[in-house]
């Protein structure tokens, strides 16, 4: 069964088209990336996997159900939180809202287990010891960190991330990508970013999308290449697979 399965999807925002015809297979235990310029529908497309934009036409099947109803399988790692950073809050309250998937309610009062599973989630993020820590305190990577953790007090059975290390330095992008990779091991991951790190790391798959999916496949290419196109290294990587080019590149996909 696939994980993901979006067929012919468009979505618009008023008359502006961001997804023009996707059509994205993803299966148990992949870590696909997801590049393209800004602007390009990505974070749209992550959206409306997870029932968030309206759509115009197509479907969005999630392990064999609609997306509406499989939600609570999906972790969701957003690309500008709703974490205010000065709300006086500790990292582990953050991550047990992720409990609260279903609304949420001032009063609720988190069991045992859950508190248990948020310590167990700190752990395996490395974030254990800065559990009591107010998050106004917390590096770039490790706010990151802990909302991944957040992501997975559901148990999700595939994570979506939207630039998971934009504000991230090198050293804590290289742990976030180690971190993913082990999480790969358990479950399904997609992750759209811009560091050409990520995919030289652990991911198994690219698809670059500019409002269409122009490049799904391999993602086996140089570095050089992926810094000179910008997120969109479509020419140069269909070269060797040009069976996997579903549309031309156009010229002025870059980035300013
Ligand atoms: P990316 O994540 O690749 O930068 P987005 O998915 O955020 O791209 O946006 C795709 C296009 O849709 C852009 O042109 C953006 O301005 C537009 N857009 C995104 N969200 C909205 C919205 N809520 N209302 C109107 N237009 C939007
Ligand atoms: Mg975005």
């Amino acid at each position: 069964m696939n994980v993901v399965e979006i067929k012919d999807l468009n979505v618009y925002y008023g008359q502006l088209q961001a997804l023009e015809k996707i059509n994205l297979i993803v299966r148990e235990k992949d870590f696909l990336a997801i590049m393209g310029p800004n602007g390009g529908g990505k974070s749209t497309l992550l959206k409306a996997i997870l029932g968030l934009v309206p759509i115009e036409s197509g479907t969005i099947n999630i392990l064999g159900g609609s997306n509406k109803k499989k939600r609570h399988l999906i972790g969701y790692v957003p690309q500008f939180s709703s974490v205010d950073k000065n709300f006086p809050i500790t990292v582990i309250e953050v991550v047990l809202l992720g409990a609260l998937n279903k609304g949420l309610s001032f009063f609720h009062k988190f069991s045992e287990e859950e508190i248990k599973k948020a310590e167990q989630l700190l752990d395996k993020v490395g974030l254990v010891k800065l559990a009591d820590r107010d998050i106004s305190k917390l590096s770039g990577g490790e706010f990151q960190k802990m909302l991944i953790a957040r992501a997975l007090m559901t148990e999700p059975k595939l994570l979506i991330l939207d630039e998971p290390t934009a504000s991230v330095d090198a050293k804590s992008s290289q742990d976030i990508y180690n971190l993913l990779g082990s999480l790969n091991k358990e479950m399904t991951i997609i992750m759209v970013t811009h560091n050409v790190m990520a995919i030289s790391s652990n991911v198994k798959e690219l698809a670059c999308l500019n409002v269409g999916l122009v490049y799904h496949g391999d993602p086996e290419i140089s570095e050089e290449v992926v810094n000179s196109l910008f997120g969109c290294p479509v020419e140069l990587v269909a070269h060797g697979v040009p069976h996997r080019v579903l549309k031309e590149h156009q010229e002025d996909n870059h980035v300013s």
